[in-house]
């Protein structure tokens, strides 16, 4: 297994990499997005609601599409400036979510959900974190239509970046939710669990998101106990990751058990255990005797799992 003690392991997650200049400056410095908008250079990504839309005119599956085909997919409900690819601007568009079927039909089109994208490596992990942010960044504007202060309409404003209150002018800003995921270790085994609705055969990380008041080793703490009665000592952060589902921060980290009595929150977790190193390698090399899995390399499960068998612990 390769030695990433030297690597920024947050840049080995799915959603991560984000290659544009995001000229953040910009939104403050009253620089009119609409030029942007209309530059010859142009290329945005789509999604129709949720799902986004890729584009296979070329030889290989593509993120980006011109202004012309995008129009011809249907108008856009949303529009965010993403960044800068060299001098060309790139933005993501968000089409209404029932357009997603009959688009299925136009056969220089994928109409495919955005994990199935990142799960199967279908697009290159510049472009996915793109697609990724673009499509948090449009599905917070089509929530966010009316001031959570007094109630009016709302304008999204600054490229897509912030929305202002027509009534009070209350700005609001594109939120991220915190969420920690831990693996639990003791020795040389360490915490794997699952939820019913995983694939058949997955275990994975605990979770859960932060709560107001709560540092994050607080949390990685209260979640552990809460959903396998583990008792946590030590706490150490080791990578994050976007995870635009709709909008999370992933918060990886390690996690020192103090006892060996699990108790699962059935409501939760179907079932969890310790496994050992070797359990853990047979699993992610997918010749487990009882065809147990682990999560997939996008995943920030896999980069913590792989950390600790590289050797990182307490
Ligand atoms: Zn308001």
């Amino acid at each position: 297994m390769a030695d990433t003690r030297m690597i920024e392991r947050s840049a080995l997650t799915g959603f991560a990499g984000y290659p544009l200049d995001r000229k953040a400056d910009w939104r403050d410095q009253g620089t009119d997005f609409a030029e942007m908008f209309a530059d010859p250079r142009l290329m945005v990504a789509v999604v129709a609601g949720e799902i986004p839309i890729l584009n296979r005119s070329g030889p290989a599956l593509g993120v980006w599409h011109t202004p012309q085909a995008a129009a011809a997919m249907g108008p856009a409900q949303e529009r965010v400036f993403l960044g800068l690819d060299g001098e060309a601007p790139r933005a993501a568009l968000r089409l209404a979510p029932e357009l997603a079927e009959p688009l299925k039909a136009n056969t220089s089109l994928l109409v495919l959900d955005l994990r199935s994208i990142a799960v199967q490596g279908l697009v290159p992990p510049g472009d996915l974190a793109c697609l990724g942010a673009g499509k948090a960044l449009t599905d917070w504007h089509a929530r966010h239509g009316f001031c959570a202060r007094c109630g009016q309409g709302t304008q999204a404003k600054a490229g897509g970046w912030k929305r202002v209150c027509e009534g009070c002018s209350t700005e609001h800003f594109p939120r991220t939710d915190p969420v920690t995921i831990m693996l639990a270790v003791r020795g040389d085994k360490c915490l794997l669990a699952r939820q019913s609705r995983f694939p058949a055969g997955m275990h994975s990380c605990l979770a859960g998101f932060l709560e107001p008041g709560e540092t994050i080793e607080d949390a990685v703490r209260r979640e552990t106990f809460e959903e396998a009665g583990i008792r946590v000592g030590r706490v150490r952060y080791l990578a994050s990751q976007p995870w635009p589902f709709p909008s999370s921060l992933m918060i990886g980290c390690l996690a020192e058990a103090l006892n060996d009595d699990i108790v699962l929150d059935q409501a939760e977790l179907e079932a969890g255990r310790w496994f050992t190193r070797e359990e853990c390698i047979a699993m992610l090399e997918h010749r487990h005797p009882d065809a147990l899995t682990a999560p997939v390399p996008v995943a920030i499960a896999n980069t913590l799992l792989r950390a600790w068998l590289d050797g990182e612990g307490f």
